[in-house]
């Protein structure tokens, strides 16, 4: 006979649910929009973080892929291989793709729609998601983001998504 701790333990698990797009469990009814939105407000609150918000803003959404369009995701690779190993800067991005981006001579999208989402071919294991990030805390952020980054090019690679 099953003690009653097992099978409460079980119908827990039972019960787990997880992001469909990063598979990070969602306990306490709390999204992963969530952990984004309070990445952002620490951001808003401490001018020092904004060094990291375009790590921030591709991170989160490159592991919520149908986020972004088929384009806007190999778009989105691209640009943080660049940031993180090519260290490329924000400025020299925007002087690049502004005529790329400029939505006049665009005939694409950047973020996903019913036409066209973003997926990866090959199932991708993170190993840092934006819930690791929010439990990092305010104290190591910059630090823990730009680990973030190097994680997400490294299990894109590791899964042969890159
Ligand atoms: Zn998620």
């Amino acid at each position: 006979m099953v003690s009653g701790l097992f099978s409460d333990t079980l119908s827990i698990m039972g019960l787990l649910i997880t992001c469909d797009q990063c598979g990070v469990a969602l306990a306490d009814g709390r999204t992963c929009q969530d952990d984004f939105h309070q990445l952002l407000f620490w951001e808003g609150e401490n001018p020092e973080f904004w060094q990291v918000h375009h790590l921030t803003v591709l991170c989160f959404h490159l592991q919520h892929p149908n986020l972004y369009s088929e384009e806007g995701l190999a778009g989105a690779k691209k640009l943080l291989v660049d940031f993180v190993e090519m260290g490329v800067s924000t400025d020299e991005i925007r002087k690049r793709d502004r005529q790329k981006l400029d939505s006049g001579s665009r005939d694409w999208n950047i973020k996903g729609d019913a036409s066209s989402r973003g997926r990866y071919l090959h199932p991708v294991t993170w190993t840092i998601t934006a819930r690791d990030i929010v439990r990092g805390g305010k104290q190591h952020y910059v630090a823990n983001v730009r680990k973030w980054a190097d994680s997400v090019v490294e299990s894109l690679r590791d899964s042969g998504n890159s």
